[in-house]
């Protein structure tokens, strides 16, 4: 089909400029396109034109500049303009589903020369459906990178990939995704591929590693004092300490101060311009917030989410790639040693909630020999101190070390301000040899708060997931009422607690360390480190041990943080600290002191105390 119809020389912008309508449903602006309301949208789309050369183009933008829309200009462009077949992938089926329906319908609806060229969805025989649109000259199929089945249709001269730090590694073990759509094109000489996303975490961003193979165009534009032009950094903007409506920026080269109104004028004169040797064929272009145009995304308001990030990794992350296109490096593991952690033990007692805490916790990870028993005490905003961590020697296959374990997990905590508490929750790993075991004890001590657990590697998954049903085989016959095993995001709590391991002040998040904990335990703390590893050549960041190191303690950590998790789930989330500090404030209670010696009695001797 390629190369029947002449394609007059127009290019993506002129033809957004003369044809492309802003539906009212799916545009803050709605009305006829302009381009100069984006003067940075113009070259990533005109490289997109038919006449350009540019086979490749890169897109690393943060959100609220526009660059959906550009993706829609290339898109009716295609339609109406140049036809051939086309391929539209989003990250997922759901998201291709929704694509079509909210936005392309309506910009084909609204757009008179796109509404000529697709018959309406409804009529019969339309070749107008969810996932393809036909047109004279051309097919658009839409698609998620997560179905191979998708990605492996007919050759199509366009490709665009929407999002692409969003697509899986791999896609029903077939490869990796963009690849398998950029397949469909190798046919076309003349073929277009167009890669847009917001990046994410670094050595891990798709688009990061597609704009550095290109030559990494910035937009500069004109100081409005001494006229030097430059692109836009952040560091450059300055405000007054906490009040973002004081926002400006300084020029790199006069050091002089300007407002955001200049911005508009700027952006009329701004330009690209490769930072990095060109191939010819691919062209990269990135863009911060900090460019997107009056009455979008102001200075102010990137400030006033900063300043409401800055203390809170996730927060911040996002913030990092949203606002600024940005990868975020996680280098947390790295800065976090045993020794640093010992340094900052303090003079609280063990054995007792401190003051400031309001509940309390117990992580178990079971080996084949004992159990690792940490206890730990919880404050508002997760602020953590631990309590006590113990190994528990014996054989998990008999009852004897179960029983062992109940001296803990119904053991009555004395509170530095007064009264007792007992363990609101209890996370015991059933990935080991003992799954059994666990599951029945979790069964019969199911009202103090005692859940099975088993961890999830993968990245994404929340701290704690909904709980499954699991029969329980106890000597060879299944028992009647089954167990509940929860699913833990190891990998997703080792990186929210590595990030606390690393502040410096009490506070949010904060995990507090008693003066007898050993260096053992710090060791174990940080047996694991984050670390690369490549699957069919693609970057997986995951938790690895050390060589022949224990992370008994770690583990016992993250289950006992899965079991604070587990306690929002039972609580409503917004109110659950002033909850907890109310049953500590019963009359009476605040003055009533408990006996020196937990009522459970001293340990039993096979209590080994390691540290
Ligand atoms: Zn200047």
């Amino acid at each position: 089909m390629e190369g029947l119809r002449p394609e007059q020389d127009l290019t993506v912008s002129e033809w957004a400029d003369r044809y492309r309508m802003l539906s009212s449903k799916a545009s803050a602006e709605p009305g006829p396109w302009r381009t100069s309301r984006t003067p940075y949208l113009r070259e990533p789309m005109d490289v997109l034109s038919s006449n350009s050369p540019i086979q490749r183009v890169v897109l690393m933008f943060a959100a609220q500049t526009g660059k959906t829309e550009a993706g829609s200009n290339w898109l009716g462009y295609v339609i109406a303009h140049a036809p051939g077949p086309m391929l539209a992938v989003q990250p997922t089926v759901e998201m291709a589903k929704r694509l079509s329906k909210q936005r392309l319908e309506s910009m084909i609806t609204e757009t008179p020369i796109l509404a000529e060229k697709i018959a309406p969805s409804r009529s019969r025989d339309s070749g107008n459906t969810m996932f393809s649109k036909e047109f004279p000259g051309g097919m658009m199929l839409l698609t998620g990178a997560n179905s191979a089945t998708g990605l492996r249709s007919t050759p199509c001269r366009y490709i665009f990939c929407d999002e692409v730090d969003a697509f899986p590694p791999d896609v029903d073990g077939e490869g990796d995704p963009v690849s398998l759509a950029e397949k469909r094109a190798t046919t076309f000489a003349r073929r277009k591929i167009l890669l847009t996303s917001t990046p994410t975490v670094k050595d891990f961003s798709r688009i990061e590693a597609e704009y550095e193979r290109s030559d990494q165009r910035r937009f500069y534009v004109p100081c409005p004092c001494c006229g030097a032009m430059q692109w836009l950094k952040w560091p450059q903007l300055k405000w007054e300490k906490n009040d973002p409506s004081t926002a400006v920026y300084e020029c790199e080269v006069c050091r002089e101060r300007f407002a955001e109104i200049h911005k508009p004028a700027m952006l009329r004169q701004g330009e690209w311009r490769a930072t990095a040797p060109s191939d010819r064929k691919t062209a990269g272009f990135q863009l911060s917030g900090l460019y997107s145009p009056l009455g979008w995304l102001s200075w102010a308001d990137m400030v006033d989410d900063f300043l409401r990030a800055k203390a809170d990794a996730p927060m911040l992350k996002s913030f990092v790639n949203t606002r600024l296109a940005e990868t975020w490096e996680e280098d947390f593991a790295s800065k976090v040693s045993a020794a640093g952690l010992v340094e900052r033990c303090e003079s609280y007692a063990p054995g007792r909630v401190p003051e400031r805490a309001l509940a309390v916790t117990i992580g178990v990870d079971v080996q084949d020999n004992r159990l690792a028993v940490s206890v730990w005490a919880w404050g508002r905003e997760e602020e953590g101190w631990l309590m006590d961590h113990q190994e528990v020697y014996g054989d998990p296959s008999g009852p004897e070390l179960w029983k062992q374990l109940d001296v803990l997990v119904l053991n009555k905590w004395e509170h530095d301000g007064g009264g007792e508490l007992v363990a609101d929750a209890v996370a015991i790993d059933s990935g080991g040899h003992y799954t059994a075991e666990v599951y029945q004890y979790a069964r019969e001590r199911q009202a103090s708060g005692v859940i099975a657990i088993k961890g999830q590697s993968q990245r994404g998954k929340p701290p704690i997931g909904k709980a499954t049903k699991v029969d329980i085989n106890a000597k060879g016959r299944v028992l009647k009422r089954g167990a509940q095993v929860f699913p833990v995001g190891s990998d997703t709590v080792k990186t929210t607690l590595f990030g606390r391991l690393k502040h410096n002040e009490p506070g949010p998040g904060y995990l507090h360390f008693h003066q007898q904990t050993g260096s053992e335990y710090f060791e174990q703390l940080t047996a694991e480190k984050q670390a690369l590893r490549y699957v069919k050549g693609f970057p997986v960041r995951e938790w690895v041990k050390k060589p022949s190191a224990r992370n008994e303690a770690l583990d016992c950590l993250v289950y006992a943080y899965a079991a604070l998790n587990r306690m929002y789930q039972r609580y409503d989330r917004r109110t659950i600290w002033d909850q907890l500090e109310k049953r500590l404030e019963k009359p009476g209670e605040k003055t009533r002191r408990a006996p020196l010696r937990s009522r459970a009695g001293t340990p039993p001797s096979a209590f080994v105390s390691n540290w």
